[in-house]
């Protein structure tokens, strides 16, 4: 699944390589998956894209919009997979579910593995939309400061029992957070992802966020995680610190061999010995 440093890179690279192109035809998936979410028909998508021209390309969280002048917003949500720029002559994958067409001969193919939004709306409109209306301060945002956080951590204290893992990866509480790099945020800031937040003391909800900020950033600057591709096809560069190559291998910082347990929807891999 793209994170919210996925994201930025993305939108960063087509802002790099779309921005002005005129879309020649665009058309929803050559290839039938219930779990990509639409909001126009195949007719609708082709006739709202024609002879659009792209403009900035911006993220929110897990969520990207691309923008199709005059008047509409392209959207890419919640998505695993992989969004493609083909240059002029590339030969068109076999599968996608999303295709943009310009008129230089180039084109954008999203195919998703999993489930993911691609939808069209008109300016504005996609504010509305379940997930983005609503969404919380994210943390490549301004607002997102230690002051922030720790008012968070406290509502979600009070709230309901909740732990580390929790805080991170559930009900979008802190937006573009997910599974992969809550594990090495979390081993970073040297808490068990059950650790339970109404137990952090004002210490640790510092080392949090800043474990929060430190992850995104270097992961942002890597191009993404290696388990993930770029526009361009091509693997991030930020190595995950703890994920299941790591099960069994000496912890890099305190040597006790990294485990791994079922917990809140997925696996967990953290350092028993430096994670309490
Ligand atoms: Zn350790």
């Amino acid at each position: 699944m793209f994170e919210l440093p996925e994201m930025v890179v993305l939108s960063r690279q087509m802002n790099e390589v779309l921005t002005g192109k005129e879309i020649r035809k665009g058309s929803l998936g050559n290839s039938p998956h219930k779990f990509v979410w639409y909001n126009r028909t195949h007719e609708e998508f082709e006739a709202l894209t024609r002879g659009k021209r792209v403009g900035e390309a911006s993220s929110r969280g897990r969520w990207l919009f691309l923008a199709l002048d005059p008047g509409y917003v392209f959207v890419l949500g919640e998505c695993g997979g992989k969004a493609l720029y083909h240059p002029q002559g590339a030969k068109e994958p076999a599968k996608y579910h999303c295709y943009l067409g310009f008129a230089d001969g180039s084109f954008l193919t999203v195919t998703t593995q999993m489930w993911g939004a691609m939808e069209l709306y008109q300016n504005g409109e996609e504010c509305q939309r379940q997930y983005i209306r609503g969404m919380r301060p994210f943390p490549t945002q301004a607002e997102f400061t230690l002051d922030y956080f720790s008012g968070l951590v406290d509502e979600c204290s009070r709230l309901e029992k909740r732990s580390a893992k929790g805080l991170l990866t559930q009900e979008q509480l802190i937006p573009g957070l997910g599974n992969a790099i809550a594990q090495d945020i979390l081993f970073r800031a040297r808490l068990h992802p059950r650790h339970p937040i109404d137990a952090l003391d004002a210490g640790q909800v510092r080392d949090l966020y800043e474990a929060v900020l430190g992850t995104v950033n270097e992961v942002i600057d890597k191009g993404g995680r290696y388990d993930e591709v770029d526009l361009h096809n091509r693997p991030g560069g930020y190595i995950r610190l703890m994920d299941k190559n790591a099960v069994g291998q000496p912890c890099p910082r305190c040597g006790a061999p990294v485990s791994a347990i079922q917990y809140l929807g997925g696996s967990c891999y953290f350092c028993p010995g430096c994670q309490k």
